[in-house]
């Protein structure tokens, strides 16, 4: 019996999918990711990997552009041996990894949903060598169910307990209980923990159960290959044969027409033979814009459930519960502070965590509030111990300038973005007012201190000069 996890793309492929030394750099490293993604949980994925590049490679060594220094300090140290790995299952073997601080904006590394539409709405034109290629990536770095989503390892309160249960009902009994299920709330959250969970705690009880996960954009892309390339009815045959069928972000299905219509067809197919459905949105049905009556009025036929960001005692226990996965054991204090500050939602909660249990391990050093605070950047209570002219002094020093030129009447370049720079730090780690911040360094106008930091906020997106720099003042500051 075949465990239908996948639809096996990588081994449709693989055979045509050999890297050589021609191979696209863009591509190969596209396909790095998706492996690495699928062995690191995402949260960790989306802040140590996301922007980053593959900038050159030949037989002795490979460059990998990163946006900052911290990111380059914690890919060298904890991530090389998985990057080298990967890369090795890939063919590549380079002797040595080099990783490079880069400014390009790095392309996201999933495709766009508006990709795939356009490439749905143009179907009788012609398809270019690169985006049938480009197809091909699609199937061999998509993700599947990751093991590291279970039910275990989900902590249950407020805003998340119904999702929660629901599921764990729907494991139990598939296809029986609540058909389908739907769950919708905000980004980053714990939906597609869940959904995972139950494909994942489903096959846990019986090996041979066909669980298929997939995001609406690849069920998308699957179905636009499948009509160019005369696959159709593989494709229908597949997903009407599975017990367990999880969609996850089905509101961008609502970009193409004929997809709704196939994806009804397989909704019919699968609901009358008693097999279970699981999707997620951002909305509700009756919120996405450009979904069909037909799907809408069937997506609330089982159970709708909301999800919400969990409140402050289940976001500390969450922390906890990560922490511990790290081996870590956080100080209460520690906890309450990263759950106040960043309430944003549980994706950005961990990220959080991860870059301060990172920094803390690289110095060696307990993780603290005063720590935390420095890295979280916008903080509520300013760092005590922080005075302005630490700041200025600090900023100075690493432009190797004289502090009486910072807050003097020098208008040269290489003193201006200096005093640009420390007036940004200012504001951002001390949240000093606008007045102040021009009073302290020796300006009359507190418009000058405005222009300066939205000058360098703006800057600091495109030049890594600039952002290496706030962020070595700001290790140092707080080292
Ligand atoms: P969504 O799909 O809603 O955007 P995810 O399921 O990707 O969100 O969750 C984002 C991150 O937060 C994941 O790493 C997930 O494991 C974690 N997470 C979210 N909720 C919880 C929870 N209640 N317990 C443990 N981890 C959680
Ligand atoms: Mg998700």
């Amino acid at each position: 019996m075949v465990i239908c996890l996948w639809k096996s793309p990588v081994v449709l492929y693989s055979s045509e999918y050999e890297w050589s030394e021609g191979m696209n750099d863009t591509d190969l490293w596209q396909t790095v990711l998706g492996e690495i993604e699928l062995s690191t949980s995402r949260a960790s994925f989306l802040t140590w990997f996301k922007n980053t590049i593959l900038l050159s490679r030949d037989s002795k060594l490979l460059i990998i552009g990163v946006p900052n220094v911290f990111i380059k300090q914690q890919l060298e140290t904890k991530f090389n041996e998985l990057i080298n790995e990967t890369l090795k299952k890939n063919g590549i073997r380079p002797e040595r990894i080099e990783y490079k601080i880069h400014a390009a904006p790095v392309k996201p590394y999933v495709n766009e949903p508006g990709e795939s539409e356009a490439l749905f709405s143009a179907p009788g034109e012609s398809v270019a060598e690169n985006q049938t290629q480009r197809n091909i990536l699609a199937h061999t770095y998509r993700q599947g169910l990751n093991e590291r989503y279970t039910f275990d390892n989900f902590v249950v309160g407020s805003g998340n307990e119904l999702a929660y249960a629901a599921c764990q009902a729907v494991a139990a009994q598939i296809g029986t209980k609540y058909n389908p299920l739907f769950l919708y709330g905000g980004v980053g959250i714990g939906k597609t923990h869940l959904i995972q969970a139950v494909g994942n705690a489903v096959l846990a009880r019986d090996k041979k159960a066909r669980v298929v996960y997939i995001s609406s954009e690849q069920f998308l892309q699957e179905f636009v290959d499948a009509l160019r390339f005369k696959k159709n009815t593989d494709f229908a045959g597949y997903y009407r044969s599975t017990d367990v069928l999880i969609v996850d972000d089905i509101q961008f299905i609502a970009n193409g027409v004929k997809v709704q219509e196939e994806f009804f067809h397989t909704f019919n197919a699968l609901h009358q033979a008693g097999k279970q459905i699981i999707i997620s949105s951002d909305k509700p049905p009756k919120d996405i814009p450009g979904l069909e009556e037909r799907l809408r009025s069937r997506f609330v036929w089982g159970m709708t459930i909301d999800m919400q960001n969990p409140d402050f005692e289940t976001r500390c226990a969450i922390l906890q519960s990560k922490a511990a996965e790290h081996d870590v054991d956080l100080q209460p204090d520690v906890t309450e502070y990263l759950s106040n500050n960043v309430q944003t939602n549980i994706r950005e909660l961990e990220g959080a965590l991860n870059q301060l249990l990172a920094f803390c391990e690289m110095r060696e050093i307990e993780p603290s509030v005063e720590i935390a605070s420095g890295l979280l950047g916008s903080i509520k209570t300013r760092p005590k111990h922080l005075s302005a002219r630490q700041v200025i002094e600090r900023t100075a020093r690493h432009y190797q300038i004289p502090y009486s030129d910072i807050v003097g009447p020098k208008r040269d370049k290489d003193i201006v973005v200096p005093r640009q720079v420390a007036m940004y730090i200012l504001r951002s780690e001390l949240h000093m007012s606008f007045p102040k911040i021009a009073r302290e360094l020796g300006r009359k106008d507190h418009t000058t201190a405005i222009h300066s930091v939205e000058k360098i906020e703006r800057e600091s997106a495109l030049d890594t000069d600039i952002r290496t720099a706030i962020s070595s003042i700001k290790e140092r500051l707080y080292a």
